[in-house]
């Protein structure tokens, strides 16, 4: 049957990226390092932008490196402006550079921690919207790392997951106003991954292990499983998904997982044994 839509990645290999200039930020570590693996893997020429300096690894693959601070508007326009000098336009931009500080509750949240997280996770998101889809083509796509504390809460996590609603709501107010030129904006929200974020944090094998136990997969995300689905949502051959957070959980967020079901039943009897005793 005749397609009813202009449907650019007919005819090509599958999720095929070959031609198109991918910026990828925080590409120094953790997912955008495996994103950017991922990307140019299946043929996208990397822009790799971070704080860190990625030169080596952008030769490697091809591409070129900017340094920059996402949350520093000027330093984004800086890294859009290089990779358009030099390869003539973007076509995926990954708003994925972020930070989560130690956790605290509400009632000992200060300003700078709440406008720490805002800044990078936020805004970093906002400036990658504004400048790398100035010279978008269509067809292009903005896939943004959020997190589950983008759609769900967390105790103690006030400062980044108020971040990360704002990354998720920029996501879907960029997919209204960019879907008219033809692109797409999603983002991913992923549960813990196996990253130096994770290991950051004193509880980082604790969070771990008790996902795992929470997951009906019983599983931990590996930073290629991220970068896989954001090459999924990066290629043009389904390009009817947009303004779209997209969970990456194991299964957690589907229900109460029988690991945790079990963990608690045990918890409870071994309680109630204790009453019984004293
Ligand atoms: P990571 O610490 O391994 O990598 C983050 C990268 O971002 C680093 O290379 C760092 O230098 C860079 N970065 C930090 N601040 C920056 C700034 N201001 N400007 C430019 N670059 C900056 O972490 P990761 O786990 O790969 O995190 C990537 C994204 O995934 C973040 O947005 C994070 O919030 C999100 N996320 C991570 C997890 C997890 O458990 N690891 C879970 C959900 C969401």
């Amino acid at each position: 049957m005749t397609s009813l839509n202009d449907d650019s990645a007919a005819g090509r290999p599958m999720f095929d990226l070959e031609g198109k200039v991918a910026v990828v930020t925080g590409a120094a570590s953790g997912i955008g390092e495996a994103t950017v693996r991922r990307l140019a893997d299946a043929g996208a020429t990397p822009v790799l932008v971070d704080l860190v300096d990625c030169s080596d690894e952008a030769e490697r693959l091809g591409g070129i490196a900017a340094q920059a601070d996402v949350s520093v508007e000027d330093d984004i326009a800086a890294a859009a402006a290089a990779a358009v000098d030099r390869f003539g336009r973007i076509d995926i931009a990954v708003n994925n550079a972020g930070i989560a500080l130690d956790p605290v509750p509400i009632s000992e949240t200060t300003p700078e921690h709440f406008r720490r997280h805002a800044d990078v996770n936020a805004l970093g998101v906002l400036w990658g919207l504004k400048h790398f889809t100035k010279s978008m083509p269509r067809g292009g796509a903005v896939v943004n790392t959020a997190s589950i504390c983008g759609v769900t809460a967390f105790p103690e996590y006030g400062s980044y997951t108020s971040s990360k609603y704002s990354a998720v709501g920029l996501t879907q107010v960029g997919a209204m106003e960019l879907g008219p030129r033809g692109i797409r904006v999603n983002c991913i929200c992923p549960t813990s991954v196996n990253t130096p974020m994770l290991w950051n944090f004193a509880e980082g094998e604790a969070e771990a292990a008790v996902l795992k136990a929470a997951s009906p997969l019983s599983m931990i995300i590996e930073p290629e499983h991220a970068a896989a689905l954001v090459h999924f949502l990066a290629a043009d051959d389904c390009p009817v998904i947009s303004g779209q957070p997209i969970l990456i959980d194991c299964g957690i967020t589907a229900g109460i997982s029988g690991g945790i079901w079990e963990a608690v039943q045990e918890a409870v009897e071994r309680e109630a044994g204790k009453g019984a005793e004293d």
